[in-house]
């Protein structure tokens, strides 16, 4: 069947109107960020964020009028707010389709996921603060998905220090075979895209906010994906307004948030927690990272950092608590050193516990889907 072309789905479109102007959304100049993909169709409709609400029979119409177009699988529509010329962008408005088509469309579900047909689930790795063992957590956590059968890619978006090349035990760069889309790279299974692929490791970076969503929806949209059952988002560490936007502008399933145990109020992952519930990300779970020491050569577990503070807070915080993992010299070498444990030493005490982690988190993503609703995130 021959591929429906961006005019063919303009043409349509000039059948919805813009019900308090009467003006056709494509005069209008409200299409924007559309992206076809194998029959699968994404774009945002601009809109004044006022207006946001009560365009929601607009925006219906316009997801009907292309899904009646021959060849069409599936179609999402989302209502974004436009950035008035001149203003400071706050996170809240970065929206519309001015880098690569980003808009938001938070929820699960692969026709809720504007701009990235094709990939089911998106979940962000976060941490309130740099050196927890976010990484790590990602690498396994993807590792562990990919050994149950999923197809698994990551993304990493900790620009400030990429670190998903090494642990992945990749090297190189990223070859395009149309000279548009880069080709992620692949090992152990598992399809990867990195800042750290596509600059050299002694390039000093500095990232001004504009630069970071730039980049950040380079490496998600202009990327081949393929068909992902899931995609890991390694994001960069904090809770700043890059992280924000970030949040806002990847179209996210859920996030997961690692801590460590010293931080006993945990308020930096309360912080974390905070962001997404803001931008109505929901959050799947705390991960707790260096919980307690186990002795490589007795085997003692001793929990020097105060262990199980993560676990009481998310109960206080009515999130649900996803494991454990120790702080163990294996899961630093091996990840560290490209073979991460749960593909070096998949059967092991420590990469079991990445690969119950990862149940839960699929678990609940299937499940987060099921109920999936279209949400209007105009604000
Ligand atoms: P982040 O992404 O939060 O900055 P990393 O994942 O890069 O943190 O981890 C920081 C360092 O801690 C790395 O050297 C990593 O191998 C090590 N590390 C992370 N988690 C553990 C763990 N559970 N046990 C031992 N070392 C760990």
């Amino acid at each position: 069947m021959a591929q429906v072309t961006e005019q063919q789905i303009l043409d349509a479109l000039k059948a919805v109107q813009d019900p308090d102007t009467g003006k056709d959304v494509v005069s209008a100049g409200m299409v924007s960020g559309l992206v076809i993909k194998d029959g699968n169709v994404a774009f945002a409709l601009e809109v004044d964020p006022q207006r946001g609400p009560k365009l929601e029979p607009m925006r219906k119409q316009a997801e009907k009028t292309v899904h009646a177009m021959d060849g069409i699988l599936s179609v999402s529509v989302v209502l974004t707010a436009e950035t008035t010329p001149g203003q400071t962008p706050q996170p809240q408005q970065m929206q519309g389709g001015h880098a690569g088509g980003q808009s938001t469309g938070h929820g699960s579900g692969k026709d809720m996921i504007p701009g990235i047909p094709g990939i089911k689930h998106i979940i962000a790795v976060a941490s309130g603060k740099g050196g927890v063992g976010k990484s790590t957590v990602s690498v396994n956590l993807a590792l562990a998905l990919a050994l149950d059968g999923h197809k698994v890619g990551m993304m990493d978006a900790d620009i400030y220090g990429p670190s998903q090349p090494r642990m992945m035990g990749l090297s190189g760069q990223p070859k395009t075979n149309d000279g548009e889309t880069l080709e992620p790279m692949e090992n152990y299974g598992v399809k990867v895209m990195s800042m750290g692929f596509l600059i050299p490791d002694d390039t000093p970076m500095i990232w001004r906010g504009p630069m970071v969503m730039s980049a950040i929806q380079q490496l998600l949209r202009d990327v081949n994906w393929g068909e992902l059952d899931v995609l890991v988002v390694d994001m960069p560490p904090g809770t700043g307004d890059a992280q924000l936007t970030m949040a806002q502008q990847v179209p996210l399933a859920g996030a997961v948030i690692v801590s460590t145990p010293q931080d006993i109020s945990l308020l930096d992952a309360r912080k974390g927690l905070n962001m997404f519930r803001k931008v109505e990300v929901p959050v799947l779970g705390i991960i707790e990272n260096m919980s307690y020491f186990a002795c490589p050569s007795c085997g003692h577990r001793s929990e020097i950092f105060s262990h199980g503070g993560a676990r009481k807070e998310a109960d206080r915080l009515g999130v649900d608590f996803l494991g454990e993992i120790p702080l163990d010299i294996e899961i630093r070498e091996t990840s560290d050193g490209g073979h991460p444990i749960v593909v070096s030493k998949p059967d092991s005490e420590n990469a079991k516990v990445f690969r119950q982690i990862a149940e839960r988190v699929w678990a609940k993503l299937e499940a987060s889907e099921a109920k999936a609703m279209p949400k209007i995130l105009v604000q």
